[in-house]
């Protein structure tokens, strides 16, 4: 069976920085790109929160940009994703991980960087205008609607950040929420009933968005009265939750309620000796490329002083 230093599953900015840092370090990491090679940026189309891209940078030239830079230093990126897992219990034990439910490889250390994966609401006119107008984060993606109309779903704290982001930059932002309360923080709310510009429509849902190119509208229906109609915007933001992608590591690792990993504060240490955490699987909060890629640093180096422990 292959032994290695360090593997890392995930090929997001989290993943590619701990790529970067652990090959610099000699370490000659192994990567898992998973099942969506690049992670979520691939899914949005400008990238222009990411220092070092003065003029923005397309999401995927960025992570190929990554990849480039991690290979550069001798990570060894592979196709293939992990499907299950088996952590070592003993300070410097080698960590048992499938690939694709058939060979085994050990590593003495393992990154876990699989991300987490915005929930959509599953229409079909939905995944026709993915990034023509639909979009699951309004930090990413806001500024394209700059003194545009905008709409948001969700009622969560998510949503609520979101939407008050979203109304600094568009003359109307309308928060469709499918209850009749939000379940975002107290705070949070009054800053929603606060804002002047945001409208919440309660007990709504969305029927379609309508378009040709892109987004110009969006059918909804009231769900008390059945009534639908048609709000004009060119922007639809999904703001529904976030999966974390964890299952292979259930029962292994601690996890909160949602399945989001958890480390111990200030490091990326897991429970399990040996096994890291970096980027959105295990932060709920921030969810930033940039943030991803802090962190996926200090895995690497979290990873290169356990290793140096044992050698
Ligand atoms: P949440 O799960 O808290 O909220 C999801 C929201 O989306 C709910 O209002 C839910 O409605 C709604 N929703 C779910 N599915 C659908 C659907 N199919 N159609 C319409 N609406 C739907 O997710 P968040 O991402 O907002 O937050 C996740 C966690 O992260 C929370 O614990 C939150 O507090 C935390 N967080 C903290 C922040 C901070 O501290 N600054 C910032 C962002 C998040 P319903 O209520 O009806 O179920």
């Amino acid at each position: 069976m292959e032994q290695h230093n360090v593997v890392i599953i995930g090929s997001g900015p989290a993943g590619y920085t701990a790529a970067i840092y652990a090959a610099r370090a000699d370490l000659k990491p192994i990567m898992y790109v998973g099942l969506q090679p690049g992670g979520q940026l691939t899914t949005t189309t400008e990238v222009d929160n990411f220092p070092g891209y003065p003029q923005g940078v397309d999401g995927n030239s960025m992570m190929e940009d990554l990849k480039n830079q991690a290979e550069r230093f001798g990570t060894d990126v592979r196709w293939g994703m992990i499907s299950s897992v088996e952590f070592s219990e003993t300070p410097g034990g080698f960590h048992t991980l499938t690939v694709d439910e058939g060979t085994q490889i050990q590593a003495q250390s393992v990154i876990i960087a699989t991300g987490a994966t915005a929930k959509y609401l599953g229409l079909p006119s939905e995944e026709q205008f993915m990034g023509h107008g639909v979009s699951a984060c309004a930090v990413c993606d806001g500024f394209f609607y700059k003194g545009q109309n905008v709409v948001i779903v969700g009622g969560g704290d998510t949503a609520a950040e979101e939407a008050s982001y979203l109304a600094k930059l568009c003359p109307k932002v309308t928060m469709l929420v499918r209850k009749g309360e939000l379940r975002a923080s107290k705070a949070m709310q009054n800053r929603i009933m606060n804002t002047a510009n945001i409208e919440v429509r309660w007990h709504t849902e969305t029927v379609e968005l309508l378009g040709d190119q892109g987004v110009e509208g969006v059918k909804v229906r009231n769900l008390q009265t059945g009534v639908e109609d048609v709000i004009e915007a060119t922007g639809f933001f999904v703001a529904i939750g976030h999966k974390p992608n964890t299952d292979i590591f259930k029962g292994q690792l601690d996890m909160d309620e949602v399945g989001y990993l958890q480390i111990q504060p200030g490091s990326t240490k897991t429970r399990k000796p040996g096994v890291f955490a970096a980027g959105d699987v295990a932060d709920k909060v921030y969810r930033q490329a940039i943030s991803a890629a802090g962190t996926g640093c200090m895995a690497a180096l979290d990873a290169e002083r356990y290793l140096a422990e044992f050698h």
